[in-house]
């Protein structure tokens, strides 16, 4: 009976591909684990101090909706010194990036609106845009990932609300480079769609410098998260960054789903402007070119340039969950492209993971490919 209970837009949410993998994953030992999106390193000391201080002061009850007030300035102040010609964008945090994604696309999208998405994509924003009712159109970047104008502006209808733009990008590890994030910046603007900008690997460049398309169309909303750049996915907190109409109805949601991102945490994040993540952002640069340098001649793929992923191609004739499942008879851990992408002929390979487990994952899939080739 339960059954029949269920609302029929969790049909189109399928998350069988990723299940799967972390099945698989729990029933290893000591895998070499070149699966999870998070980074490998410890939440800096100043930042857990602040977070054990707070909750040791009490504050752990409801902060204000928009997030505490000295973090909200904070944050003000840096998107001003960003962005000092946008006077109407407002900022405020979130739950993580993904509750920033979730309000911005209940804020935004009417059932039946498209949304453009570059193929691949992270995984979370088809399952968000089924979730506000809205319709997935795909762009395709194969084979290097990188934003094809024509490509994206053949995919607007009248119908079309918004695109969804990442860059670094998860799981490519593209950057866009700025006559890219123009490009996208530009069909936006000329068709007065809105533009969502997930930026929460803007730390993560190696090779270009970080563009933002908010840099181009002052309606950009964006995006960002502290998951990543101070390794605390755990703790829930982002923060988004556009025109006020927009941020004020995100608010407004906030209030009744999130309520607030988590409080004590938000006191540690303070915190944040006083360390520097440079060395990490050298150790993960220095760990793609392990990356690259241990597999691209069996494995071709574009040099990732940010993020902490490598989308590497399969070899000839062969599924990315059998793929997959070979790699976990060999202790290893990776997932098959498809669950990021219409096609299925890449995988994806995090390497947020320390030498000794990039090495074993490089000697594994290294073997894998002889055997699978020959
Ligand atoms: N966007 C992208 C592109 C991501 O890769 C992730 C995490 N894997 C998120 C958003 C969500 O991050 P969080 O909610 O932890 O901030």
């Amino acid at each position: 009976m339960s059954r029949a209970w269920i609302a029929r837009r969790m049909e189109q949410i399928d998350s069988s591909g990723i299940r799967r993998m972390f099945d698989l994953a729990a029933r290893l030992e000591n895998p070499i684990n070149l699966s999870i999106g998070q980074p490998d390193f410890p939440v800096p000391e100043p930042i857990k101090q602040a977070a054990v201080e707070a909750i040791g002061q009490d504050r752990n009850g409801y902060s204000p909706t928009q997030g505490i007030a000295p973090l909200v300035e904070r944050l003000q102040q840096q998107v001003v010194a960003q962005y000092p010609q946008h006077a109407d964008r407002e900022v405020f945090v979130t739950s993580g990036t993904s509750g920033g994604l979730v309000l911005a696309l209940l804020v935004l999208v009417e059932p039946g609106d498209e949304v453009i998405v570059f193929d691949p994509y992270f995984v979370m924003y088809p399952a968000l845009v089924a979730m506000a009712g809205g319709k997935v159109v795909l762009v395709d970047t194969y084979p290097d990932f990188r934003i094809n104008a024509e490509r994206l502006e053949a995919a607007i209808t009248p119908r079309t609300k918004a695109i969804l733009f990442n860059s670094p990008a998860n799981p490519t590890g593209h950057v866009a480079d700025e006559a890219e994030v123009r490009a996208v910046a530009q069909v936006a603007q000329r068709h007065h769609l809105a533009l969502i900008s997930d930026e929460i690997y803007r730390l993560f460049c190696y090779d270009v410098p970080f563009v933002s398309p908010a840099q181009f169309y002052p309606e950009t909303l964006v995006l960002e998260g502290f998951s990543k750049t101070y390794g605390m996915t755990g703790w829930r907190l982002g923060y988004a960054h556009g025109p006020r109409a927009v941020i004020r109805e995100m608010i407004k949601l906030q209030q009744f789903s999130f309520v607030c991102a988590p409080h004590p945490l938000q006191w540690g994040a303070l915190a944040a402007w006083e360390v520097d993540m440079q060395e990490v952002v050298r150790q993960y640069r220095r760990k793609r070119d392990l990356i690259y340098q241990g597999l691209a001649d069996l494995y071709p793929m574009p040099r990732p340039q940010g993020a902490f992923y490598a989308f590497a191609q399969l070899p000839p004739n062969t599924c990315g969950q059998e793929f997959a499942q070979r790699a976990v008879e060999e202790q290893l851990l990776i997932i098959p492209g498809s669950v990021f992408s219409a096609r299925d002929t890449h995988f994806r390979i995090s390497y947020a993971a320390s030498d000794e487990t990039l090495r074993r994952g490089i000697e594994v899939l290294r073997k894998l490919h002889r055997r699978v080739v020959s």
